[in-house]
């Protein structure tokens, strides 16, 4: 365990190597406690840095065995070697070759950065900086190297060799029971995209055929067995690599794709050149299995991470501060994959429900950064909502500025300037500016700054002058006076009570695109005949709280009659947001705003329920109690949330029973139905279910009955689950015995297990902690997997908030023992882990009093991690 005060590294203090490393000849003999690595690396002066400069190559956790330069052993008073560096004192000022030996422990390295094992298969997780765990190396992304790489390993342990680029050889080594196998990289990447795996893995494969006439092999590698499970993804890679040729032109560039799925992953997936290493929770799918969330993540991941391929790997980052540039990108173009793939209007309700849910939050506690950090102490700590959430808004609102066929151009341009080099934000935006004549100066200041912009709109109409008035203001908090004004592209309409729409224009409103770019600013629309009500910020056209005036009849009228779907979707979240807070914060209760509500959808039922049932599922599921949370800002109350929204849902759930019970009836797939993942069949279910937790919510013995019977009847995970979450908020006999029924038909599953866990974490009862103490010892359960820690320890400080946030601190202290159990093992997932403590300031006292002492628990804790460290300090600054 390292006890370390990392210094703290800045934008500003940002120079080029001074050494640059051309070519990597890289010889790796694994084996389970006494891996071998040999790196041969061609090196020279970079002509952009310091002359004379010492060569300093990062390490992490390595033994050196041998060093030579120019084919000469270096004499020990030439260099200076330990855990973490590397130091050459001198050398030529000339092109030259540095040969390193090292030695590794994979079995021992529970970091699961750098290379380690998971269920016997070798595998390597290098980003951000884990290539330094395999040899020294300048481990920063704006060096740019040519790799080969020769696997070696006992042929019986791991058949399968695999590394970046196209293969090259393979063979056995005369007289063991070795084989090796080489592998050549054509394009300059830096060291985080390197990868190898080695094991016994199954594979399935098919054939595609690039725009550029390139045959490539695509290729799923998975655990013995389970190949069946992989047909799903390895639709998705197809799917992705048409798709980016059409929508970005981009085609692949190798003659085969590798992706492997391991059970012990860090993260979601990893983009390694041609060889992609996911989680397998994002590779595996059968209907039994898997739900339909599950096949939509896959798709998405596969597709993100098949995407970098352009948008991170030919165009890297120079350094981590630019990392919004790889994954903000990455993650707007995998939206628009699964908009395209699915319904772009019920995939941006999801998009939006998950930046307010994640990045929201981040961006108004105290682990708040831009989007764009200026500084960090423990790079891992910012793959955050805010880099990757919020980065895809601002690609999005520049594509919203200067229209598709500008962006698309500029996206060209990005990628032709670039091609091959490690790029900035300013690298990104020069090519709109150079396609488009604009000045795109201003518009940067969204990659500068912490927190969500607000702005408030007030409109008001004068009937004689038949014309409405739009004003608005947007502030930014924590901003300056002197801070200049955002640019916000809205999006926005107007919508007439009586339900045609008003056909009324203002001159700067532009393809319904209205741009803020002052702290003030009024719109002015003639010949408007009647009072109307205005739709703004359609499809969610920037990442802003919006204030405005309009009341709960203005909302109807939105959610009967607005054309933008988004803006339906969002007035009945407003409507019902503002029902939940007002009970929360103990305001008059609004019973007759709850009927009219529950009388909208009800008429939104009977007329558009069957015609698009993924969209009238998300108009049925209200805003979580995070939202809520979110909404009232300080001083909150989990309890008082958590009662507000349940009693809502039971309000909805009595007084739509007959149609939710008939819309179950019409939307059962007939039996012998095949099952299909798709976004429609998908969406049926998704009504369904939302329909059956309504039901469960008023009527406690109905639900019990239906959940049971969905149970039984199930012909997939999406039904099986979604009964046993409805049973879960129902305590009693019949709960315990269908999670006893389910855990020991999945006994051999731990994914599906991880569903188990998950379900039981989120209980909002007292007696969850003990649950979870429990479920800690089952033998399902292992802290050295981070997604059984994330099933049961993460669901229930994200997704549990009465019993996390329990006014005695008992979930507290649940979570903070998890983190610091953890923190010897697996740093990164305990850093993680502790960013559910990030709202604590907005809590009631005694709440706040709790999760701060939990916290300043874990910082007073000896020999911390620098990850839990860094997210503890900060968690507590301010
Ligand atoms: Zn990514």
């Amino acid at each position: 365990m390292r006890t370390e005060t990392p210094p703290t590294v800045r934008l500003e203090d940002y120079r080029p190597s001074d050494h640059l490393i051309d070519r990597v000849e890289l010889d790796v003999r694994l084996d389970p406690h006494d891996t071998r690595v040999s790196a041969t690396l061609a090196l020279r002066p970079n002509p952009a840095g310091r002359a004379h400069a010492p060569l300093v190559l990062d390490g992490d956790d390595l033994t050196l065995l041998g060093l030579e330069l120019d084919g000469q052993a270096l004499a020990p008073d030439t260099f200076r070697a330990d855990a973490s560096s590397l130091t050459l004192h001198a050398v030529p000022q000339r092109p030259f070759t540095l040969r390193i030996e090292t030695r590794l422990d994979p079995t021992a390295n529970t970091r699961l950065m750098g290379l380690y094992r998971s269920n016997g298969v070798y595998c390597t997780q290098c980003e951000a900086d884990g290539f330094r765990r395999i040899t020294y190396f300048l481990d920063r992304p704006d060096v740019l190297s040519v790799y080969t790489t020769r696997i070696e390993a006992e042929r019986a342990a791991a058949p399968v060799l695999l590394g970046n680029g196209n293969p090259v050889e393979a063979g056995a080594v005369a007289g063991t029971d070795r084989h090796y196998a080489v592998w050549h990289d054509p394009l300059p990447k830096p060291a985080y995209l390197f990868a190898l795996v080695g094991g016994r893995l199954d594979r399935v494969a098919k054939g595609f055929t690039t725009m550029e006439g390139r045959a490539v092999e695509i290729a799923i590698y998975v655990e013995p067995g389970k190949g069946d499970r992989a047909a799903y993804a390895l639709d998705a890679v197809e799917r992705s690599m048409a798709w980016d040729e059409r929508a970005f032109g981009r085609a692949y560039d190798l003659d085969v794709f590798n992706v492997v799925a391991v059970s012990d992953f860090n993260m979601g997936a990893m983009e390694n050149k041609g060889l992609n290493i996911f989680n397998d929770k994002f590779v595996l799918a059968s209907p039994d299995t898997a739900t339909d969330t599950d096949y939509a993540a896959i798709e998405a991941i596969i597709a993100h991470e098949y995407f970098h391929n352009w948008s991170g790997n030919r165009v890297t980052c120079r350094d981590w501060f630019q990392l919004c540039l790889k994954e903000g990108l990455t993650v707007f173009r995998d939206q628009e994959f699964s908009s395209d793939m699915r319904s772009r209007a019920v995939h941006r309700i999801a998009e939006v429900r998950n930046l307010r849910a994640r990045q929201f939050p981040e961006d108004a506690g105290p682990l708040a950064h831009p989007v764009r950090p200026k500084q960090y102490a423990e790079i891992n700590n910012f793959y955050t909502a805010t880099v990757y959430e919020k980065g895809a808004e601002i690609v999005r609102m520049l594509r919203t500025l200067i229209g598709e066929t500008a962006f698309r151009a500029g996206m060209d341009r990005y990628f032709a300037d670039n091609d091959g080099t490690a790029a900035t934000v300013e690298d990104f935006l020069e090519a709109f500016e150079a396609v488009t004549g604009r000045d795109l100066a201003r518009f940067a200041e969204w990659y500068e700054r912490p927190g969500t912009p607000r702005v408030a709109v007030f409109g008001s109409y004068d009937a004689a002058a038949k014309t409405y008035r739009l004003a608005f203001r947007q502030t930014r908090p924590g901003a300056g006076a002197d801070a200049p004004p955002l640019v916000i592209p809205i999006r926005l309409g107007l919508v007439g009570t009586d339900g045609p729409l008003i056909d009324a224009a203002s001159g700067r409103v532009e393809d319904g695109v209205f741009v803020l770019d002052a702290a003030e600013d009024t719109l002015i629309f003639e010949n408007v005949a009647a009072e109307p009500v205005p739709s703004l910020f359609r499809g969610f056209s920037a990442p802003v709280r919006v204030e405005s005036t309009l009341d709960a009849a203005a909302r109807l009228t939105l959610l009967r009659h607005d054309p933008d779907s988004f803006n339906r979707w969002e007035a009945a979240q407003r409507i019902a947001l503002g029902l939940m807070t007002a009970q929360a914060r103990g305001d008059a209760p609004e019973e007759a705003g709850a009927d009219d509500f529950v009388g909208a959808l009800g008429a939104f039922l009977d007329g558009e329920a069957l015609r698009d049932p993924a969209f009238a599922a998300q108009i049925l599921a209200l805003p979580s109690e995070g939202d809520v949370a979110d909404e009232i800002g300080t001083e909150i109350d989990p309890d008082a949330i958590a009662s507000a929204r349940r009693d809502l849902r039971r309000r909805l759930g009595a007084g739509l029973r007959a149609r939710l019970l008939t819309l179950r009836e019409e939307l059962a797939e007939p039996a012998g139905t095949p099952f299909s993942p798709d976004a429609s069949a998908a969406g049926r279910r998704a009504l369904r279910n939302a329909a059956l937790d309504l039901i469960a919510a008023a009527d406690a013995e109905a639900g019990t009955a239906l959940a049971q019977a969905q149970i039984a009847a199930a012909t997939n995970m999406t039904d099986r689950l979604a009964g046993l979450a409805a049973l879960a908020l129902l305590p009693g006999e019949a709960r315990e015995a269908a999670l006893a029924a389910f855990a020991e038909r999945y006994a051999g599953e731990p994914l599906v297990l991880d569903k188990w866990f998950a379900i039981q974490a989120m209980i909002p009862e007292d007696g969850t902690v003990a649950r979870i103490r429990r479920l800690q010892d089952h033998p399902a359960f292992a802290m050295t997997n981070p997604n059984r820690v994330r099933s049961l320890v993460g669901s229930f400080s994200l997704a549990n908030p009465t019993q996390f946030n329990r006014a005695d601190g008992a979930g507290y202290a649940l979570v903070a023992e998890t983190v610091l159990a953890l923190d010897g093992t697996n740093p990164q997932v305990a850093a993680r882990l502790m960013t559910a403590f990030g709202p604590w300031r907005r809590l009631e006292p005694g709440r706040r009093a709790q999760a701060e002492s939990a916290l300043r628990r874990i910082v007073a804790t000896q020999g911390l991690s620098r990850d839990v460290a860094d997210i503890g300090t900060r968690s507590l600054a301010g």
